[in-house]
């Protein structure tokens, strides 16, 4: 098959991962094999290209947001039926066994695997993946409009179901990139008000446009407007504008992976009043089951960009650059 691999990190240019002709991977047990049509390119893929993560696997073929058709299983897989449409997202495998897996935080796993950094992921033509982790795609969308709720998507709704915000009440997002216009769909859908906050205006007015009731800047909020609240941006002084927006009782989730250092926080005006903070990391099963079914129902609106997969390398240095709009997809068609 045809992949685009990763054999030592760099900083991104035009051949950082390599076109080249690979055996098909075999499915091993409880594996599906599938046939990629579409797989997302996001940041941490140029982390793992550029180094920022180091290498689990080498020569690695990223991607982490595939959309394809089953097209043979292992023995003993019998979840998926040849020619269904699965997902398949960052988290490839998990072990079951360890202190996290076993009190239900398998997002936590000590073990756990993850697809295009310890499991050769989609920029390729084919790709395994654990039957267990796959997820059924939901009627209606083409490969390309699903591929940003496997990354973005999942994450912005663990975000949104761990900020504990309830029908009707109120929510800031800060910062709106793809993860937030995912969010703020499933948010407006439950009957919240929205409060999104960004510095930029193409920003503000499609959050406009998907519902929000307010949109300004960090410095525009008043103490107390909010129940719940999730920072997006990797901006540390984000946070304690934050936490004095939050009313008594609410609680800021951090989405993202990476934080600039944050500012102190004074107790009175930021924490007291038993106001919380709680971070993000990876996701459970559930929370790309429960998405892709309010993708659905609502049914969700994506913003991507298509390329031909050979043009992977440039598509990561665009990402770099800020250059792409919404969720930028990789189409496999050769
Ligand atoms: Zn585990
Ligand atoms: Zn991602």
């Amino acid at each position: 098959m045809l992949a685009y691999r990763l054999h030592k990190q760099a900083p991104i240019n035009a051949s950082s991962l390599t076109r080249e002709e690979i055996a098909d991977p075999e499915p091993q047990a409880a594996q599906i094999l599938t046939k990629v049509l579409a797989c997302g390119a996001c940041h941490t893929d140029l982390h793992i290209v550029e180094g920022e993560l180091s290498l689990h696997k080498k020569p690695i073929i990223p991607g982490h947001q595939v959309v394809g058709e089953v097209v043979g299983l292992s023995e003993g897989a019998s979840r998926f039926e040849v020619g269904e449409r699965v997902g398949l997202a960052w988290l490839a495998h998990t072990c079951g066994r360890c202190r996290f897996c076993i009190s239900g935080r398998e997002n936590l796993c000590q073990n756990a695997l993850f697809t295009g950094y310890d499991i050769d992921g989609g920029f390729a033509q084919f790709v395994v993946a654990y039957e267990e982790f796959a997820y059924r795609i939901p009627q209606g969308f083409e490969p390309a409009e699903i591929s940003p709720l496997l990354c973005g998507g999942i994450i912005g709704y663990r975000a949104l179901r761990i900020s504990g915000i309830k029908p009707g009440g109120r929510l800031g997002l800060y910062g709106f990139g793809n993860s937030a216009h995912i969010a703020i769909q499933v948010a407006v859908h439950w009957g919240c008000e929205v409060y999104v906050f960004s510095r930029t205006d193409a920003h503000r007015k499609l959050a406009g446009e998907l519902g929000a009731v307010w949109t300004g800047k960090a410095e525009e909020a008043k103490p107390g407007m909010l129940d719940s609240a999730i920072i997006f941006a990797p901006a540390g002084e984000l946070i304690p504008p934050a936490m004095e927006a939050l009313d008594k009782g609410g609680k800021l989730v951090l989405a993202g992976i990476y934080m600039s250092p944050t500012p102190p926080l004074d107790y009175e005006k930021h924490l007291y009043y038993e106001k919380s903070i709680q971070s993000v990391a990876n996701s459970e099963r559930r929370d790309g089951e429960e998405l892709l079914a309010l993708a659905e129902e609502i049914p969700i609106k994506t913003e991507v960009e298509e390329y031909p997969l050979a043009e992977v390398n440039e598509v990561l240095m665009r990402l770099k650059e800020g250059k792409v709009q919404g969720g930028a997809v990789l189409m496999v068609s050769e």
